[in-house]
């Protein structure tokens, strides 16, 4: 399973709106809602958005999914307000003389994509609609591809306003349109129910208050003329991921304190401090036993092994094993019916079995080749290699067990089997976890991704697809894609059979190198 799938969505809004922007030429001294929430996150990285945007790395061609997929919803939302007019979005001049046309219409209607500039402020609303209440008055209908309300998205909507206000548009409501996580696919997507209309005018009210002082304060960061110095610290991401890490973070050493296993705001005391590698962290720094083994195996250079526990976990394992991994698709706009926003989907699984300790090892491996739904083959395949007992070893078990639980589930059939694979599954985690075994080449992670070249020597490195967000997205793309090369589309699925069964056959590795440790 990939972990980081779980930051997906968190993702998805922030970079939306910074891809947004840079596919829109205007001038870059400019107040647009996505710097002001770049204000918000960081000075250093709104001056630098204003004045030296070469120097943001580019987002990456996955990105560009997340870009496409934001406005499929934002089309899917206006459809809850028809009869509207869609502005030119990619021309910034015209966006705004046909917005201001529509503003002053005696017949207003709802205006999609309505850019409003006030000085050197600048916002695009989603959706405006004249207000149902009180003519000459216009709504404010922010939307996001989340699933829930955060403050950031108040923070956006309480800038919109001010600018708008600003430009002298009278704004009675305002609402956030976030996707409907309990919403189930039957047939067509029905925008009604995919989202949830929160109205939140008395919400932003308080982050309404500040919008002023924080306008000024981040037009006097954009005029500076050299670029403010900000140390890094948890800013860095939250609410979003800073596309500038790779910049800032640049001069941290290898094995570095924010390495620190749970280490919270700790690594960035140590480097307010001047400590920045584990192993020059004071004795009188209070660290968690794993964080002071984490320290130790930085000054040893010798991996942390608590025999008995591992010798234990070894010994309660149960022949045959089968060490089984799921990938899935997870998309904003359910795919197939009876399926919700943001469900995985599983379309692939590696199935390694051993039948005896350090014996051979048979491979069982399944890919969905097919754009429909690949979930009752997906389980008619992994039911027919699993046996009936024997453990079932997985890495981060909880991401398997739901994903079976959710097709028992769907297809009643096989529910019985999906519980009994997974009453007999077994964390291969745990060690790690637990720092049972640590060794500093892991970098504070006990991820699949870390322990395996860490322990064992090899890994992802390399290979064409390395990760489980790149596995998502390039299934996606040559599976459900137009006009895919079919050389293209055969190469990748070879990638994905590649990547999945090393996962299976690392985990292999790993319990062979684990157990070659107790023994030696
Ligand atoms: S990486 Fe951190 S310090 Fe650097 S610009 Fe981003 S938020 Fe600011």
């Amino acid at each position: 399973m990939s972990e980081e799938n779980l930051y997906q969505e968190e993702r998805s809004d922030g970079l939306l709106e910074f891809l947004i922007e840079t596919k829109v030429r205007r001038d870059p001294k400019l107040l647009t809602k996505s710097k002001f929430l770049n204000g918000l996150q960081c000075p250093k990285l709104l001056w630098t958005r204003c004045n030296a945007p070469l120097e943001i790395p580019e987002p990456t061609a996955a990105l560009q999914k997340v870009f496409d997929t934001g406005h499929l919803v934002s089309e899917l939302a206006t459809r809850c307000f028809p009869g509207g007019v869609h502005v030119q979005e990619d021309d910034f001049l015209k966006n705004l003389a046909e917005t201001q046309a529509l503003l002053a219409s005696k017949d207003p209607k709802p205006i999609y994509e309505a850019g409003i500039k006030a000085g050197r402020l600048y916002a695009r609303a989603d959706i405006l609609r004249p207000s149902p209440e009180k003519p000459g008055v216009w709504d404010v209908i922010e939307v996001k591809c989340s699933t829930k309300c955060k403050d950031v998205y108040l923070q956006d909507i309480a800038f919109q306003r001010y600018c708008y206000e600003q430009a002298g548009i009278r704004i009675g409501r305002c609402y956030l349109m976030h996707v409907n996580n309990t919403y189930v696919r039957d047939g067509d997507i029905n925008p009604h129910e995919l989202f949830t209309l929160l109205d939140v005018t008395e919400e932003i009210k308080p982050f309404y208050g500040v919008t002023p002082s924080l306008v000024k304060g981040f037009l006097d960061i954009i005029d500076m003329p050299a670029c403010p110095h900000i140390s890094i610290r948890e800013h860095c991401r939250d609410p979003y991921e800073c596309q500038m890490i790779p910049i800032c973070w640049a001069f941290l050493p290898r094995e570095h304190v924010l390495e620190l296993y749970r280490g919270k705001s700790k690594g960035f005391d140590l480097i307010d401090q001047g400590v920045l590698r584990l192993k020059d962290i004071p004795d009188n720094v209070k660290l968690s036993a794993n964080q002071q083994i984490q320290r130790v195996c930085a000054i040893t250079q010798q991996p942390h092994v608590e025999l008995d526990e591992i010798n234990t976990f070894i010994k309660s394992l149960r022949y045959p094993l089968y060490f089984m991994d799921f990938e899935t698709i997870f998309e904003v706009l359910p795919r197939f019916n009876g399926t919700r926003p943001y469900q995985q989907i599983p379309f692939q699984f590696s199935v390694h079995i051993q039948r005896t300790p350090g014996g051979p090892v048979e491979h069982h491996a399944f890919l969905h080749k097919k754009a429909d739904d690949p979930r009752l083959e997906f389980i008619k395949a992994l039911s027919a290699c699993m046996g009936q007992e024997g453990d079932v070893v997985a890495y981060n078990q909880s991401f398997e067990k739901l994903r079976l639980k959710e097709i028992g589930e769907q297809f009643p059939a096989y529910r019985q089997c999906c519980e009994d694979i997974n009453l007999r599954l077994v964390d291969l985690l745990v060690p790690f976890q637990k720092f049972y075994y640590y060794h500093p080449d892991e970098h504070g992670s006990a991820s699949l991704k870390k322990v395996l070249p860490a322990l064992t020597g090899k890994g992802y490195e390399g290979m064409p697809i390395a990760d489980g967000g790149q596995a998502t997205s390039e299934y996606s793309r040559v599976t459900y894609g137009a006009g895919v090369d079919p050389i293209d589309r055969a190469k990748v699925y070879a990638d994905l059979e590649a990547y999945c069964g090393l996962d299976t056959g690392g985990m292999v590795d790993i319990l062979t190198a684990l157990r070659v440790i107790t023994k030696g």
